[in-house]
């Protein structure tokens, strides 16, 4: 018993801890739990849980299916929407195999295993996600078949007792009360659509905060009788909301992105990261952007992008770099603007991240920056200057990504084919449906 899992018995203990909930997630990035009655986490803390691992998707096959959830005492918390009386808790897992060996399917594992090879590197990665989504009067649709947002606002809106505005505050207060820092929070530019930014860490840690955000948003909005979605693009004349996520990778306390001096205060490793990035961004789309909807994102404007392009201030950049804030001194910071709020957290950081550690280890070029918006440029233009789209459905992502030699090492070959036929058939399932576009379109001209 270690001293962490020590501080964990202990305030179960002191706290009159009803429920431990065993928190872990599946390849598509929904969160799943088990709840754990007080007396049995010391033994699970020894021995671990057994569950059947076939029946998560994309864990196990069924030949194979016990499987082993290893509590991390680390991310033990009360969750404070569950109320004070009997409270419950929660920790994250590790999923390990009959012989405690780190599961493949597990996409913490992943993310993890990255993690590791960056630090064979020599590197730290932290992350900051600005995370957006949409709150809605409910789940239901109006007659046209559109949710209703809970206001008509706008960017950076300010609306006095507006719904947004208590939930934000509600939210922050949430968050930090289950340890997680919210840097800023404001209205986005769609109705009802909101934007919360976490306070930078880890990236395991930000991935696992990522999780716990969309469960603590989901619950406020139930608090208060409204619905919460992270739908990469729930409205057609609506942007969708996109989880941009800064990365930067330190060498013990020095930014090795920084590099004064230089165009952006980039270093090599910040250009070659990007290059990295950039290079392989196509291949791994499926991953940050993982549903059929998601494609509607990134081709339906709203500020996403559909090249993979880089810039200091362009929004419509795959990759940008921020403005250096010279007050801040030695900062450097390369912001991912593909990933949506849809994606898995794990899988999405591991990929980025093992694209741009693969440009650093073998030294790629980086092109120049755009400086105009990638949109307003025609196909012409934009074939002069190097500027490749992205994929522009499920579909073409699906076909890169299984041509992708990196993307399975990344993921390990057992995620990399669960997933990949999960999402295959979540296409076969999308294009044989007839949908309310084609009706109105075709049915009285044809
Ligand atoms: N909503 C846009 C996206 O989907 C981003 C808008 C912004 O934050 N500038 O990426
Ligand atoms: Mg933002
Ligand atoms: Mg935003
Ligand atoms: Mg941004």
């Amino acid at each position: 018993m270690d001293r962490q899992q020590e501080f964990v018995l202990r305030t179960i203990e002191e706290r009159d801890v009803r429920f431990v909930r065993l928190w872990f997630t599946d390849v598509v990035g929904s969160l799943k739990s088990v709840a754990l009655a007080p007396a049995e986490v010391e033994g699970v803390f020894n021995e671990g849980l057994g569950f059947d691992g076939s029946s998560i998707e994309g864990l196990s096959r069924v030949f194979e299916s016990d499987m082993l959830l290893k509590p991390d005492p680390s991310s033990f918390q009360i969750l404070p929407w569950r109320g004070e009386e009997e409270p419950t808790s929660r920790m994250f897992c590790d999923i390990l195999t009959p012989d405690q060996e780190p599961a493949a399917g597990d996409p913490r594992n992943v993310l993890r295993r990255q993690l590791d090879v960056a630090g064979e590197m020599g590197f730290t990665c932290y992350t900051h996600p600005e995370i957006e989504f949409y709150v809605l009067e409910s789940q239901e649709m109006d007659q046209d078949g559109s949710p209703v947002p809970v206001d008509r606002a706008g960017y950076f809106d300010h609306v006095t007792g507006s719904v947004s505005q208590d939930f934000r505050r509600h939210t922050v207060n949430m968050l930090e009360a289950v340890g997680i820092s919210v840097e800023f929070s404001h209205h986005e530019a769609g109705p009802g659509q909101n934007e919360i930014d976490l306070r930078y860490a880890d990236a395991l840690t930000t991935a696992d905060n990522i999780m716990t955000f969309r469960t603590v948003i989901k619950e406020v909005a139930i608090m208060q009788g409204k619905y919460a979605s992270f739908m990469p693009k729930p409205f057609t004349e609506h942007p969708g909301s996109g989880m941009h996520t800064h990365f930067g990778l330190f060498e013990g306390d020095t930014n090795a992105f920084f590099a004064p001096n230089t165009e952006y205060n980039l270093s090599t490793t910040a250009r070659q990261f990007i290059a990295g990035v950039l290079r392989h961004a196509p291949e791994f789309t499926a991953i940050t952007n993982q549903f059929v909807n998601s494609y509607k994102r990134l081709w339906g404007g709203g500020e996403a992008p559909s090249h993979v392009s880089w810039g200091h201030n362009n929004r419509s950049a795959l990759v940008r770099v921020p403005l250096y804030k010279p007050t801040k001194g030695g900062s450097a910071r390369v912001e991912f603007r593909g990933i949506d709020s849809g994606a898995n957290p794990y899988l999405g950081y591991a990929a980025v991240l093992g694209a741009g550690l693969k440009g650093i280890r073998e030294g790629y070029e980086l092109v120049d920056p755009v400086g105009e918006d990638v949109w307003s440029l025609t196909t012409a233009e934009r074939k002069a200057l190097g500027i490749k789209p992205l994929p522009g459905t499920l579909h073409e992502a699906l076909r890169q990504m299984e041509e992708s030699e990196l993307m399975a090492e990344i993921l390990g070959e057992q995620v990399f084919e669960n997933f990949l036929r999960n999402k295959q058939q979540e296409w076969d399932e999308y294009r044989v449906n007839v949908s309310p576009f084609e009706t109105k379109r075709y049915l009285g001209l044809i």
